[in-house]
C-alpha cells in the first residue's frame, strides 16, 4: 500500500472495518458453488469463523483502559483513547505452534496490522511473543529484553512535546530482542535491549533475524511503512514505523 492508500485508509476507516466483517461472508460463495461436500463446506465456514474470532479489532473498552492508564496509557498521555485499537491476533513460534497475541496500535494502521499478521501466521513466521507492554509494566527495555512484539507506548520525543511514532500507535517492533536498535554515541556503540549485542552482526545466522529477504520486511513495506533497518545514522531492525509524511497529514499539530 502506498502513502496514499494509508491516508485513504484511515479517512475511510471505519468503512474497511465493517468491510473486514463482510468479507468472510464474501468467502462463503465458494460454498455456494457447489463443488465441496457438505463436510468441506462447514469445515471451510468453521475455519472462516475462526479467523474472524481469532483475528479480531475492538474499540479500547473500559476494562482494558483500566488495565493500560498509568502504564503504555501514560496520565500526561496527550493522545485521544479513541484513536487507538486492540487488536488480538494468532502468531506461530519457532516451533510452529500457534499462540495467541494481543496488540494495542492506531486505528488508522489497525487493519494493515491485521491483514500483515494474518498472512505471516498463514506463513508460519514465526514470533516469539506479541504480549501488551502493559504486561512489563510499559518497560520498553523489559519487553525487549524478552523479544517481545508490541506497538503502541506513550512517550513525548525527550525534552519536547511532540508524541513519539510508538507514543501514536503508528509504529510496531517485532521480535526485539533478535532485531536490536543501534546507535553510535559519542563513538561508543549503544544497543537497545541490553541483552540484543548478540545479534547486532547482521551476517550471522539466527533465528528471527528481519533483513530485506524476510516476510514481515516485505508485507509491512508493502503496505507503506518503513523499516528501521534502512536508516543510515541508526539501525532499528525490530521498527517498523508509518513515514512522516503520512504523519504529518493525519496529526499537524505534532510538532
Ligand atoms: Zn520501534
Amino acid at each position: 500500500m502506498n502513502k496514499r492508500k494509508l491516508v485513504g485508509a484511515f479517512v475511510t476507516g471505519v468503512m474497511v472495518f465493517a468491510m473486514t466483517a463482510t468479507a468472510f461472508g464474501a468467502g462463503n460463495s465458494t460454498a455456494a458453488g457447489g463443488s465441496l461436500t457438505s463436510s468441506a463446506v462447514n469445515k471451510t465456514l468453521a475455519a472462516a469463523a475462526n479467523v474472524q474470532q481469532d483475528f479480531y479489532i475492538t474499540e479500547i473498552t473500559e476494562d482494558l483502559f483500566k488495565k493500560i492508564k498509568g502504564k503504555s496509557y501514560k496520565d500526561d498521555c496527550t493522545l485521544p483513547v479513541s484513536h487507538l485499537r486492540y487488536l488480538h491476533i494468532l502468531h506461530k513460534d519457532l516451533s510452529g505452534k500457534t499462540k495467541e497475541g494481543e496488540l494495542i496500535c492506531n486505528a488508522f494502521i489497525a487493519k494493515d496490522v491485521l491483514d500483515i499478521f494474518k498472512s505471516l501466521y498463514a506463513a508460519n513466521y514465526p514470533i516469539e511473543k506479541v504480549r501488551l507492554v502493559d504486561e512489563y509494566n510499559a518497560d520498553d527495555e523489559a519487553s525487549m529484553q524478552d523479544n517481545n512484539s508490541s506497538a503502541f507506548n506513550f512517550r513525548f520525543i525527550s525534552k519536547t512535546t511532540k508524541i513519539s511514532k510508538h507514543g501514536l500507535g503508528l509504529a510496531i517492533d517485532i521480535n526485539t530482542l533478535y532485531n536490536p536498535y543501534v546507535k553510535m554515541v559519542d563513538g561508543k556503540i549503544h544497543i537497545e535491549p541490553a541483552n540484543g549485542v548478540p545479534y547486532v552482526d547482521r551476517n550471522a545466522a539466527f533465528p528471527y533475524k528481519i533483513d530485506k529477504n524476510d516476510l514481515a520486511y516485505k508485507l509491512f513495506t508493502a503496505h507503506g511503512f518503513e523499516w528501521g533497518g534502512d536508516w543510515k545514522d541508526r539501525k532499528d531492525y525490530q521498527h517498523f514505523e508509518v513515514p512522516d509524511s503520512v504523519i504529518a497529514v493525519l496529526y499537524p499539530n505534532n510538532k
